[in-house]
């Protein structure tokens, strides 16, 4: 089985369980408690953070540990409702993962705006730029790539305008976080990130919030995080997830990632070319070296991701899947796909593991599968 579903979630990597491994051993404390226990606990923590604030380029104790980014997510909208004025507006691009979109919608009502996207899936800049001419939002939140298309949204632009009219800046960076070079995120007034994305631990991530602030706690009962985030930290998941990230920035200084991006578009041409009546979603627009997501014909979504795992291929609709049951994708609904081709996108996404290889098998595969279906077998 060739897996090829990592926006979804990575294995974990070799590094991340050696240091799961030895934290568990060798750090049996509660970073709170007052022994040496608890001392050094709280000293990897440390150091976990001075790490993580490196990669970001941010300050250490402006990081808070979370059990993932959908916490991290829910935190900071959280944290805006708790702070801001009953008349106050949040905008959110249309395209961001439902853990910010509804608990945006949830907090906010209809005070979280959207923002736009092109029928490539990136923040329409012209909206963006003419209504922030004309009124300030007291949050601005995009997405750094979205997890269903891969599309890299212009989140360094949209910082420079947010800064220029000293609105907040809030940035989902999950599926960029180990696939692109962390620098310069710390720059975002509010990032998040999980783990389980780039080869770390599943239920662990951080919210980066701005350095010295207060954020209101979505949990009660704990004084941890300096009060931010009550609950016993996990130390070993935490140490995972920064040797893993270590090892990502590690490939990405060595331009690893470049070699990969090269296959993946080998793939999507072949695919083009193979497979009449195939449509790359975002096919203009810079997009993740690992995420290819299409229009496939002949059937349904379902249809191809039943038929291509039985032939040994892991792949999936990349919408968000919380009881077995797709969603259609509201993403490719903003980006303005009709109702019919909405229920026809798969997304393949790789991994650092991934070969090139693998990619000639799945575009084989999906060319036999083609072919089954084509003529009604
Ligand atoms: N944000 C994005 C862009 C994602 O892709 C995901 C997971 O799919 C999440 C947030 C939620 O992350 P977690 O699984 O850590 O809660």
């Amino acid at each position: 089985m060739i897996y090829f579903d990592h926006n979804a979630t990575a294995p974990v990597m070799r590094e991340a369980r050696e240091a799961w491994l030895e934290a568990t051993e060798k750090i049996p404390g509660n970073a709170s408690s007052p022994h040496a226990f608890g001392a050094a606990a709280n000293k990897a923590l440390a150091e976990a953070r001075e790490k993580l604030a490196s990669f970001l380029d941010c300050h250490p104790t402006a990081i808070i540990w979370t059990s993932g980014a959908t916490e991290a997510n829910n935190m900071c909208l959280h944290h805006f409702v708790e702070t801001l004025d009953a008349k106050s507006e949040i905008w959110i691009s249309a395209i961001e993962h439902p853990c910010v979109h509804d608990s945006a919608k949830h907090y906010f009502g209809k005070r979280a705006r959207l923002i736009p996207v092109t029928h490539d899936g990136v923040v329409d800049m012209d909206w963006l730029t003419t209504e922030m001419a004309d009124m300030r939002p007291d949050l601005v939140a995009v997405m750094a790539a979205n997890n269903e298309t891969g599309v890299i949204q212009p989140w360094r632009e949209i910082l420079a305008i947010c800064q220029a009219y000293e609105v907040p800046f809030f940035t989902d960076a999950v599926q960029w976080l180990g696939k692109m070079p962390a620098k310069d995120l710390g720059q975002c007034d509010f990032v998040t990130g999980a783990a389980h994305k780039f080869g770390g631990p599943r239920g662990v991530g951080f919210l980066k919030a701005p350095h010295k602030s207060k954020i209101h706690s979505l949990l009660y009962g704990g004084k941890q995080e300096r009060g931010q985030r009550a609950g016993t930290e996990n130390v070993p998941i935490i140490l995972a997830m920064i040797a893993a990230l270590e090892s990502r920035e590690k490939q990405l200084a060595n331009n690893d990632h470049e070699t990969r991006a090269v296959w993946k578009e080998k793939f999507e041409k072949i695919l083009v070319r193979q497979v009449p009546g195939v449509t790359v979603v975002g096919a203009t627009v810079p997009r993740l070296w690992n995420t290819v997501s299409a229009l496939m014909p002949e059937g349904g979504q379902q249809r191809w991701v039943t038929r291509l795992d039985k032939a040994g291929f892991a792949v999936s609709t990349g919408s968000a899947c919380t009881t077995g049951k797709e969603e259609p994708s509201h993403v490719l609904s903003a980006m303005g796909y009709k109702a019919g081709q909405v229920t026809q996108v798969l997304r393949f996404s790789s991994g650092w593991e991934t070969t090139a290889a693998d990619w000639e098998a799945l575009e084989k595969g999906i060319v036999k599968v083609y072919g089954e279906v084509h003529h009604g077998k």
